[in-house]
């Protein structure tokens, strides 16, 4: 395989939507020859022991992280958290609400398309690992599983689309709050994929001023899913607020087209979120 040396911040495994355990990421990200990996999965911290111990075994870097649910009106924003605390009491209540939250609307969401399908809440349930953040992408699986999707993007594209009549929000707090909560764990905020929805749904200037305001660190403007013209976008706040960017894959194992290493964070970017972060350590690479 291809080396790509250098940070991807961005990884999800089987504790949230990811296709791939904890340790399987983490060999997968070493394969690809990357130096290093944030495991990212929403709103949990519950893979950062297993990932750990394999980015031992391999020599490959860590830094530990989180993807934290939040919601402005009707947008669903993303926000990365590296070296959280991952026992600050207040991060901890927030990830239990929310992935609270999550359950009882996917229940919901699958109780309505069971009047039209044939499906129920135990399908899905066989698509999640135990203590799993559950999402839609645990519902595409089991679509698929019963033949009504041909992949989770097939299954997005229809059934799971926030417009097919299915789908609800769930709770989650605002942007600047999980910005702050994340400082207040004593970990690194990165608003991630910014660039990825149309321009018209994307964040506005002023809302990042207030993240900015709250304690942002940087904006992940390398993503697999930007639409066109989209990192220039980002680019451009990037200067204007006087923040760093980062790039990463996404990464989901099959669940996503997203390869590993696919974009990497440049190394001086990786330092500083190193140096700024304390609420938990990074393992380094060998
Ligand atoms: P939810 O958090 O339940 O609203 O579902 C959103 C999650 O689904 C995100 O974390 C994405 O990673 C994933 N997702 C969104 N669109 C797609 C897609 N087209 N294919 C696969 N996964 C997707
Ligand atoms: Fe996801
Ligand atoms: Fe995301
Ligand atoms: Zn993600």
């Amino acid at each position: 395989m291809q080396s790509v040396r250098g940070y991807d911040l961005h990884t999800h495994s089987t504790v949230s939507d990811g296709t791939q355990s904890p340790d399987d990421v983490v060999r997968s990200a070493a394969d690809a020859g990357l130096t290093g990996i944030a495991l990212t999965d929403h709103d949990s911290t519950a893979g950062w022991a297993d990932a750990s111990a394999a980015a031992r075994e391999h020599g490959l870097g860590l830094v530990p992280g989180v993807e934290l649910s939040s919601r402005l009106g009707w947008r669903s924003v993303h926000l990365l958290g590296y070296l959280v605390d991952p026992e600050h009491a207040g991060l901890v209540a927030e990830m239990a609400r929310i992935q609270a939250a999550r359950r009882s609307r996917a229940e919901r969401i699958v109780g309505r398309l069971g009047v039209d399908y044939r499906i129920s809440w135990d399908d899905v349930l066989r698509q999640t690992g135990k203590g799993s953040t559950v999402g839609r992408p645990h519902i595409a699986d089991a679509l698929v599983a019963l033949g009504l999707a041909r992949d989770r993007g097939d299954a997005f594209a229809g059934l799971l689309h926030p417009r097919s009549g299915y789908i609800e929000p769930h709770y989650a707090p605002e942007p600047a709050a999980g910005v702050a909560l994340i400082r207040a764990a004593g970990g690194v905020p990165v608003l991630a994929h910014p660039g990825a929805p149309r321009e018209e749904w994307a964040l506005s200037a002023d809302a990042i001023a207030e993240l900015v305001d709250a304690g942002l660190f940087a904006l992940e403007r390398d993503h697999p899913e930007n639409r066109r013209g989209g990192a220039d976008r980002v680019d451009a706040l990037a200067r204007r607020f006087g923040l760093p960017v980062t790039g990463s894959s996404d990464y989901h194992g099959s669940g996503k087209p997203n390869r590993i290493g696919q974009f990497t964070t440049a190394p001086e970017v990786v330092a500083r979120i190193l140096d700024e972060g304390t609420g938990s350590a990074a393992i380094p690479p060998a």
